[in-house]
């Protein structure tokens, strides 16, 4: 496809699936509930870096949830896949993000760096001496992913800082069961304010083409993420990215992608594109329902479920 008619595609799927209803926006953190609902945005970013976007794809929203890929790319460079599975694990839930059933199931096990509790494992294994410093390698490994946009939105983390009990409790669990390798509110706290940086839908979509690219972020074209860690990434993204939504997304999409509870979501295609969609209105398990309808409807369009026999 040339890129005047990627780019004609990416707009009409776009305003096809602007007005759609249907979702509610996340409120159990306050900033999240009073995001404009209507704002719509898709963006491709291809792994020669260039870039084809629609809608609202300069808008700063709450990178939330997509930030355990980042922090889950930093722990496999610190500390290698191994050592990840094993204090972590790697396997999918089948259950909400922020679910105690799953722990209790597993021995307070998290399984998935890509739920809350794996995700606080995974932040509490980044090599750091103290808190601060741990929180500046997370936010500057989120950056050299995307893009030097990327910022803590103040506003944000104090929303999020101040009603994520639910996810202290899980830290304390985790602490508990000795799956917490720092302090459990230095993980906590460091994992929300990671939820809490500003991301535009173009540097989203770098993110996800810096993973379909091998590791390399093809606008700065600087090697961020060890090649051979991608596909133990990208795994996880096909098992957990979407919760218990993501066998849905496999079975129909057949892209490993994340879903964040601030609307965005991000796709791999492999060796040829990130793409990214946001839109605050999310279904029952916290996926941006006109994201999904977007993503889905762009990759079916391409043939890019990387299940299709050539
Ligand atoms: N910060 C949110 C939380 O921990 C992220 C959840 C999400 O995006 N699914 O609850």
């Amino acid at each position: 496809m040339n890129k005047n008619n990627l780019q004609e595609l990416v707009t009409k799927i776009q305003q096809k699936h602007h007005q759609d209803k249907g979702g509610k926006n996340a409120s159990y953190i306050p900033y999240l509930a009073s995001v404009p609902a209507q704002l719509s945005a898709l963006a491709v970013v291809t792994a020669e870096g260039e870039v084809y976007a629609s809608g609202d794809s300069d808008y700063g929203f709450a990178i939330e949830s997509i930030s355990k890929v980042a922090t889950l790319a930093l722990a496999l460079e610190d500390k290698g896949s191994e050592t990840v599975r094993r204090k972590v694990g790697d396997s999918p839930t089948g259950l909400p993000f922020n679910s105690v059933m799953a722990l209790e199931l597993h021995q307070d096990k998290p399984l998935s760096p890509l739920v809350n509790a794996g995700a606080m494992a995974t932040t509490s294994i980044i090599e750091a001496k103290d808190k601060e410093e741990r929180w500046a390698r997370i936010l500057d490994f989120q950056r050299q992913m995307a893009s030097e946009r990327v910022v803590l939105s103040d506003e944000v983390n104090e929303s999020e800082q101040t009603t994520n009990f639910h996810n202290r409790a899980i830290a304390w669990l985790l602490y508990s069961a000795e799956h917490m390798f720092c302090d459990p509110m230095e993980a906590c706290e460091v994992y929300t304010r990671q939820c809490s940086t500003l991301i535009n839908t173009v540097d989203l979509a770098t993110m996800a083409a810096t993973l379909a690219a091998g590791g390399k972020n093809p606008i700065s074209q600087k090697q961020v993420i060890k090649p051979q860690n991608i596909p133990h990434i990208l795994a996880e993204m096909m098992m957990e990215g979407f919760y218990e939504k993501s066998g849905d997304w496999a079975y129909t999409v057949g892209l490993p992608s994340k879903s964040g509870v601030g609307g965005g979501i991000m796709a791999v295609v492999p060796n040829v594109m990130g793409i990214a969609a946001f839109s605050p209105p999310l279904d029952s398990a916290g996926n941006s329902v006109r994201g999904q309808k977007m993503v889905h409807e762009l990759a079916h369009t391409l043939g890019l479920n990387l299940f299709l026999p050539k």
